[in-house]
């Protein structure tokens, strides 16, 4: 729905139906006390029979691909030879003739040495096995398996793909999420292999097959959830991390083969390996998850402990919020990268840059920050699955407003919402950069428009979202998040099931909310248009223009507080106005107004067109119906009389006769 523009009849019914409802909602505070639209209370979730089913790790009645990824790792060659056994069953309502895969490697960044994923063979799993069809397009990171058969809704098919990953090297500007990197002299090397074996795509009735390459822009990936087993070759006494719980390992002359399994689906596998990881683990008790953390000697300072306690406070935190992280192990591992880190599932990679970090808030901090995001990333991304390639924006905003918010319970002196960091820097973001910045788009979209994703990812969708929470209170806000959590887990989310969440617990379409502050590339930009005052009635008329309205396809709506000064800065009038789009206020003031202010200094998102200015206002006013002025204590009409009968005196007396 648009309530825009052109049809000034249904604008005026959607802002009425708006300004009453939430006049209503925001009167009330964050104490708000609403019903789902089932009756139930606020804090009893509606059903959700596949949230209760899977959050016990039971998957009965319910059909899944399966993969056997089975690797064997040389060091010497920085290669990881594999074999996947894909058991893939089709769940969309199509034939298939052919199943594509990402082979990323290819696509990612590499000093030296190249990454590469070469395709051996494609077979059958009867005896004897038979060659399928395959077809490779290394320039865009993908391979098709050409099927003999149609695959029909319903059923299953399973083919080995025999393949060899090279890992990138990297150096100190190019490093990606796979990689071979460090040094054997100094104890530091590390063999990462993440998003580098052949990864099948996701088909859905928005694209097809969802083949985009790979993207060095976000966390581009989409993926459904799969079971798999792993199965790691490595030399013996290295050390691995990866996704899933250790089954048995098994050393064979100079090698160790460990056999790995997450028990529960999950949307891809990752591991490291490395002869230097220290490891300490602990046991979150009460929910029975192995939490562990890998790390190099070198960092022993910082991650001693403390990744653990990180782990482990903000896991248990979202688990008791948003609802249950159903695995029984969780790791996390240190890593080589130029970004902060990397969410897989079951198993998060966090810089080892943090041990020389020379920001303000220092290297604990900053490591603290990592991994309570990446932490985040089990629940919006892994057990609520997005299209990041089409909406990377959602769960990246939704993590970092919900690690800030880890931040905020946890160390309550950072004030992390007092105010939010994000706001001055999307109120001064166009004067920074005069850059659109609509958040409601797709990866390649901002690389097209010339739109900075990382802006939008990092600090607007959170900043929107922080904006919800001020607007709907914070218990409705969490609550919402609880039921998108729950309403989509081990599914794919968008924005309208975030936008569906948050009206169910609200009772009331949020249109009003996402489709400007998510569609439009230009926030508000006021201008007190025109101001009059009316002496007589005693009444304040004014317009209040969004100078960017044109600019959007649909209008803000947001709570300003407005404040009217009548001489000598006397505060005659401060209170909250709803303003939507362009917007006339009519006000009773009792004296007459000299100054109207539009205050920002509150959660207001507008474009700041200068510095250090948090309002805007005008003296510009124009008085009418201004009354005669009176002389206290006289009477003009007994004045004028007056005047009038010494001016008779006066003529009479000039017309007398003189008399000498
Ligand atoms: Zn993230």
């Amino acid at each position: 729905m648009k309530f825009k523009q052109k049809n000034l009849a249904g604008v005026i019914i959607v802002i009425l139906s708006v300004i009453i409802s939430l006049g209503t909602l925001i009167s009330s505070n964050s104490i708000y006390t609403v019903k789902f639209k089932d009756g139930s209370d606020l804090y009893n979730h509606p059903i959700l029979s596949d949230y209760d089913q899977f959050s016990q790790g039971n998957f009965s009645g319910y059909e899944f691909s399966y993969y056997n990824l089975s690797v064997y790792l040389d060091e010497k060659t920085s290669t990881v030879a594999g074999n996947l056994t894909v058991d893939y069953y089709n769940d969309d309502p199509v034939n298939f003739t052919q199943i594509p895969f990402h082979i990323y490697a290819s696509g990612m960044q590499f000093d030296k040495r190249a990454g590469y994923i070469e395709i051996l063979n494609v077979t059958t799993l009867e005896d004897p096995q038979e060659q399928l069809d395959y077809d490779v397009y290394s320039n865009i990171q993908l391979m098709w398996v050409n099927l003999t058969c149609n695959l029909e809704p319903g059923n299953r098919i399973s083919f080995i793909i025999s393949f060899n990953t090279t890992l990138p090297d990297g150096n100190s500007e190019k490093l990606d999420r796979a990689s071979d990197y460090g040094w054997d002299d100094n104890h530091s090397r590390i063999f990462k292999f993440a998003c580098c074996y052949p990864l099948p795509c996701v088909y859905d009735e928005f694209d097809g097959w969802n083949i985009d390459p790979y993207i060095l822009i976000g966390d581009p990936f989409y993926y459904d959830m799969a079971y798999y087993d792993l199965i790691i070759n490595v030399p013996e006494n290295m050390t691995v991390a990866a996704t899933g719980e250790l089954i048995e390992s098994m050393t064979i002359g100079e090698r160790t083969i460990h056999h790995y399994n997450p028990h529960l689906p999950v949307r891809e596998v990752t591991f490291s390996a490395s002869h230097y990881f220290i490891v300490e683990s602990d046991i979150i008790p009460y929910i029975n998850i192995t939490v562990s953390s890998y790390f190099l000697p070198k960092s022993y300072d910082l991650w001693h402990d403390f990744a653990l306690e990180i782990a482990i406070n903000s896991g248990s935190l979202y688990h008791n919020t948003f609802g249950n992280y159903c695995y029984s192990t969780f790791n996390v591992v240190e890593e080589y990268t130029h970004y902060g880190g990397m969410e897989y599932p079951l198993q998060i990679y966090a810089s080892e840059a943090a041990d020389n970090y020379t920001g303000v808030n220092g290297p604990h901090w900053y490591l603290e920050s990592i991994i309570a995001h990446e932490v985040a990333h089990q629940w919006f991304y892994n057990l609520v699955g997005v299209d990041e390639v089409d909406w990377g924006f959602l769960d990246e905003g939704i993590v970092c407003w919900v690690s800030d918010w880890y931040k905020d319970v946890f160390h309550p002196d950072w004030h992390m919402f007092e105010p939010y960091w994000g706001l001055d820097r999307v109120r001064h973001y166009s004067l920074n950069y005069g850059l659109p910045n609509k958040i409601n788009q797709s990866v390649p979209d901002c690389l097209i428009s010339g739109t900075d994703y990382w802006y939008l990812g990092y600090t607007k969708t959170n900043t929107i979202l922080e904006k919800l929470r001020v607007t709907l209170g914070h218990e409705n806000f969490i609550e919402g998040l609880t039921l998108f959590f729950r309403d989509n887990y081990f599914e794919i989310a968008d924005l309208t099931d975030l936008q569906n969440a948050f009206e169910t617990v609200m009772g009331e379409s949020l249109d009003w909310f996402f489709f400007p502050w998510f569609d439009n590339p230009y926030l508000p930009k006021y201008n007190i248009a025109n101001v009059i005052y009316d002496a007589k009635s005693k009444i304040i008329n004014i317009t209040v223009k969004d100078t960017n309205e044109d600019l959007n396809p649909y209008s803000y709506s947001q709570l300003i507080p407005i404040k009217i000064y009548s001489s000598g800065l006397t505060l005659e009038y401060s209170d909250y106005e709803w303003i939507n789009g362009t917007t006339s206020l009519i006000i009773p003031i009792a004296n007459q107004p000299v100054r109207v202010r539009l205050d920002y200094s509150d959660f207001v998102l507008v474009q700041f067109s200068n510095y250090g200015l948090n309002y805007l206002e005008t003296t510009d006013i124009t008085i009418v119906n201004r009354s005669e002025q009176k002389i206290p204590g006289y009477n003009i009409l007994l004045i004028i009389l007056s005047f009038s009968a010494f001016g008779l005196i006066i003529l009479f007396k000039k017309t007398q006769i003189p008399n000498e």
